[in-house]
């Protein structure tokens, strides 16, 4: 299946736009160009918001029951195009085929999930303190949403965001990731060849910076929902912040494992690393601070580097790869950097710490350990293959620890005893925490974060409540 044409969608059409300008997407795993993605013009974005607003107009005047109809034949679609998209999605993003599936399918999902739960959209009779009057809270689409998301999981990311917002009976206009569009343009050509109106959802592409700048300043969008980091965060709620935009923040992590020596350390060194090598460590909720129990240390980082030591790394669409490259070349630089700077500050390097591969951006499973909580890695997230590990003495030093940073994402913890995870679930500050896995997430459970790492859900009936405005009626009757 070859990559597909890439093309906006704007207006109901899809569209190479007006402005001549494009850039080339590169596949991670050997450098070439796959495919030319054009970029919208200011008159593009305009209609886009325009289209967004006549959309708006149709979608929320629609019956639950009729957009949970259209969302549906839309899941139908991706099921049907299910080998060709998790293909391209490998291709341009490069993590490995397997996981490109499970990610589809959870986008499936979520799409199928949000559109049942759109039914299920309730207010409320609020009794009243006067005779003969009634007050009622309604929950109203909150109008034109404005999205702009990651490259590092090109279908869930961008279904997060559209699967709640058009269930809710919103419009959407998204900014996919320039580096991985052709994901975001297949689940748009599912929902208009499903039958969604002109304008509901609209796909645009071009300078991040410029494209966010437009968007935000015109009094359309009464959303803003971005996946991304921290900095970026800031800067699109500052700009939200002139029209007065309600904003849901995703940004990023640095999640704390913390390894308890009455765990089962076999069972916990296999998910470790299973789960750090996911996507390369280009995860937001990727554990990135391994914080391992005196007493158990040599025992689990011996079992922790056996397993890192396994990783096969090569091309994602080669079934029997487990790490593809890093998105893009920039990326090396940036692991280069946290290595030698744990490296210098007193850590050993037991695994990887080097680029592996001349064609390609590939960088080795990596394990340090004895990192000092100064080092780089241990403040900043990695966003890649990257495993630091230090060591504790007691459950009150590891809150501490895991709680130091700005960010408050996702934790893990391994545990034998139920009131140590009875404590942490008090303790931890972040959004997520799993005791004894790494599952912080399903399509009907709330992910987000706390602190630096932003605000609102998407998953769960939280996810739907963001694109929702209550409104409040009262009215005398007799
Ligand atoms: P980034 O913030 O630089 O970019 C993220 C996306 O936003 C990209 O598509 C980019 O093109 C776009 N973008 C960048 N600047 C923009 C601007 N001024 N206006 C509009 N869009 C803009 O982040 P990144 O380093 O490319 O991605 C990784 C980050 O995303 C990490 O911090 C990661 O933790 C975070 N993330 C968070 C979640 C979550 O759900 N919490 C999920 C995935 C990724």
């Amino acid at each position: 299946m070859p990559y597909p044409d890439l093309k906006m969608l704007i207006a109901g059409e899809w569209t190479d736009g007006s402005s001549g300008k494009s850039e080339p997407v590169i596949c991670p795993a050997d450098g070439s160009t796959i495919g030319t993605l054009p970029h919208a013009s200011p008159a593009d974005l305009d209609a886009a918001l325009q289209s967004s607003l006549d959309g708006f107009n149709v979608w929320r005047k629609m019956t639950p029951h009729s957009r949970q109809a259209v969302l549906e034949k839309a899941a139908c679609h991706l099921e049907d195009r299910f080998e060709d998209i998790s293909a391209n999605l490998t291709r341009e993003m490069g993590k490995p085929i397997g996981e490109s599936r499970i990610e589809l399918r959870v986008a499936i999902d979520l799409l199928r999930w949000y559109a049942e739960e759109g039914k299920r959209v309730y207010g409320r009779i609020i009794p009243s303190r006067f005779p003969n009057m009634q007050h009622e809270a309604r929950k109203e689409p909150v109008g034109p949403v404005v999205a702009f998301v990651a490259w590092n999981f090109p279908a869930t990311n961008t279904m997060r965001k559209v699967a709640g917002a058009l269930a809710a009976g919103c419009s959407i206009t998204i900014k996919p990731s320039e580096e991985t569009p052709a994901t975001a343009i297949a689940i748009g050509r599912a929902l208009t060849d499903a039958g969604l109106p002109a304008g509901v959802l609209n796909i645009v592409f071009g300078v991040p910076p410029e494209v966010s700048e437009h968007l935000l300043a015109s009094p359309i969008p009464r959303k803003l929902s971005f996946t991304g980091s921290v900095p970026v965060g800031i800067h699109l709620q500052q700009l939200a912040a002139r029209n007065m935009i309600r904003c849901t923040m995703e940004l990023g992590g640095h999640s704390p494992v913390m390894v308890f020596e009455d765990c089962d350390i076999e069972a916990a060194a296999k998910l470790c690393a299973a789960g750090k090598f996911r996507n390369a460590g280009q995860v937001c909720i990727s554990p990135t601070r391994f914080f391992v129990q005196d007493s158990i240390h040599d025992r689990f980082l011996a079992l922790f580097k056996e397993q890192v030591e396994a990783v096969k790394v090569g091309d994602g669409l080669d079934e029997a790869v487990n790490m593809g490259p890093l998105v893009a070349e920039r990326r090396i630089d940036i692991m280069d950097g946290f290595v030698s700077d744990a490296v210098s500050n007193g850590a050993e390097l037991l695994v990887g710490g080097s680029r592996i591969q001349s064609e390609g951006s590939f960088f080795a499973p990596t394990l340090l350990q004895e990192v000092p909580d100064t080092a780089r890695i241990m403040t900043e997230e990695p966003f890649g293959p990257i495993a630091p590990t230090a060591r504790f003495s007691s459950l009150e030093e590891v809150i501490d620890r895991a709680n130091s940073l700005p960010f408050g994402l996702a934790a893990y913890a391994f545990t034998g005893s139920a009131r140590t995870a009875g404590v942490l679930k008090q303790e931890i500050e972040a959004g997520m925490l799993a005791v004894n896995s790494l599952h912080v997430h399903s399509v009907e459970t709330p992910f987000g974060g706390l602190k630096f790492s932003g605000y609102g859900h998407e998953g769960g009936i939280e996810g739907l409540e963001v694109f929702l405005a209550t409104r409040y009626s009262s009215e005398i009757y007799g």
